[in-house]
């Protein structure tokens, strides 16, 4: 694939109905845990937001997933109306928290940091007690990452998952999972312990059959930009398995950009084309799914932006 400059992409036009990116990662001071691509400058909260809002997305919730952004996510919640948190240590960080630092399926070498010296039950616990807070709409992302675990490091996510959907059923919060290469493990653990009430597949990666054991389960799917790439035909076919009220939409930038702009630097403004792009696959009237999208979008996290 040719190179493509490792920027943000140009606006598109605003979405005819306004929707919520339901999983995305800021870029934020302080925290170096959200990479950009490299020689990309991080576009202001300022622009990110007028950006989105230009684009119709009213909404975004950040995921702060490594200890040192657990704050910094409620900060920023806290600071902008449009910004809610979810709040979790993601599932790779678990292992590293335990001391674990095998390499996985993707031959990538771990390499611990400073943070990871805090132990795993700590780290779980600093969780719960933020995700307490009104700024904090669901836990997450937890759950199972197979592709960068070895069988130790898997054992350390297992126990590590549980314990946030036990923290999620506590508080009554939603639940944001990350399931890469599990989901056989990701639905046996549910299906054992009882999933919370509002179960969400984040950045949804199954087909057809993972999109009907949701759908029958009531668990929610959201779809983020690789839904548009060319060669994930079984992801589309898992979209138009779902049932539609379970489907909601994500960014889960700065990765995942979706087509035409693959490649380069993704953001909240960019969602409208994973929008055009799902409208499409389902033969759904743009403006339609958009309603469906927004309706969706406040059965699981309610009208977070609507300052009271
Ligand atoms: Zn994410």
């Amino acid at each position: 694939m040719a190179k493509k400059s490792p920027s943000f992409p140009p606006e598109a036009d605003e979405l005819p109905s306004p929707v919520v990116d339901n999983h995305t990662h800021f870029p934020l001071k302080g925290d170096d845990t959200v990479d950009l691509p490299d020689g990309v400058e991080a576009l202001t909260l300022d622009e990110q937001v007028a950006r989105a809002e230009r684009a119709g997305v009213v909404g975004m919730i950040h995921s702060g997933c490594e200890l040192p952004g657990l704050q910094l996510a409620v900060d920023l919640a806290r600071e902008w109306r449009q910004i809610a948190a979810a709040l979790a240590i993601h599932p790779n960080e678990t292992q590293k928290h335990a001391g674990v630092t095998d390499v996985g399926p993707d031959g990538w070498q771990q390499e611990l940091q400073p943070h990871h010296e805090v132990s795993l039950d700590d780290a779980i616990q600093l969780v719960a007690e933020l995700s307490a807070l009104p700024e904090v709409v669901a836990v997450g992302e937890t759950g199972l990452d197979y592709f960068r675990a070895a069988e130790r490091g898997r054992e350390v996510q297992r126990r590590a998952f549980r314990e946030h959907i036990a923290i999620a059923k506590e508080l009554g919060k939603p639940l944001q999972i990350h399931d890469r290469e599990a989901h056989a493990d990701v639905v046996a653990i549910l299906k054992a312990d009882g999933a919370p009430e509002r179960t969400v597949f984040h950045c949804f990666s199954g087909d057809r059959e993972l999109a009907e054991v949701l759908s029958v389960n009531g668990w929610y799917a959201s779809f983020a930009g690789p839904v548009s790439y060319k060669a994930n035909e079984g992801l589309r076919a898992g979209l138009r398995a779902m049932d539609p009220s379970l489907v909601v939409v994500e960014t889960d930038a700065p990765y995942l950009t979706p087509v035409p702009h693959r490649g380069r630097a993704n953001a909240p403004y960019v969602i409208t084309h994973t929008v055009h792009s799902m409208a499409a696959t389902l033969g759904t009237e743009l403006t339609q799914l958009c309603h469906q999208l927004m309706g969706n979008t406040i059965q699981i996290y309610g009208a977070f932006w609507v300052s009271s």
